[in-house]
């Protein structure tokens, strides 16, 4: 027996970036209009990165520093949508489908509801789900932390995966 296989996995995935004047605010792939940004070596797409690494925990196959370290030139100003695509085909090589994914973005502003059904499509398609398989929450941090000064947004997400044709 290689691993214990029952055919479903799920992983769970958490980043923070700082927010600072003059950079993108990028959220699941989606421009929101924002006096401050994410500061990163790629676009620090919080949300897309949470994801990567929920896929990557199911999966137990490392995390998103080990795949794309931060030193790499190649990864400078990266979308983190190609990121996240490349993850989905590195898992579909192994055999591993997203079932679903849900996230909770921790921001106190800008208010981020209006943005939410153009990430959920966005993801989807890196995904390769439907919509309805990707679930945005938004939440403030009551004023509360880091993130309830506005000096950064923290991502928790969750991932599920499951064998395609029974797989490796
Ligand atoms: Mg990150």
């Amino acid at each position: 027996m290689t691993h214990h296989d029952v055919g479903f996995r799920i992983g769970i995935g958490y980043d923070v970036h700082q927010l600072v004047p003059g950079r993108p605010l990028v959220l699941g792939g989606v421009a929101v209009p924002s006096p401050v940004g994410l500061a990163g070596h790629s676009d620090a797409d919080v949300l897309a990165h949470a994801l990567i690494d929920a896929l990557l925990g199911a999966a137990a196959a490392g995390d998103i520093g080990r795949l794309f370290p931060d030193t790499d030139p190649d990864y400078k100003d990266a979308d983190s949508i190609m990121l996240l695509k490349d993850v989905v085909k590195r898992l579909a090589r192994d055999g591993w489908a997203v079932g679903n994914v849900d996230a909770t973005v921790a921001a106190e502003r800008p208010k981020l509801t209006p943005y939410v059904p153009a990430m959920r499509e966005r993801l989807a398609a890196a995904l390769a789900v439907p919509p309805a398989a990707v679930s945005v929450k938004a939440t403030t941090s009551e004023g509360l932390g880091f993130v309830g000064e506005g000096r950064g947004i923290a991502v928790h997400a969750v991932a599920l995966l499951y064998r395609r044709n029974g797989g490796a």
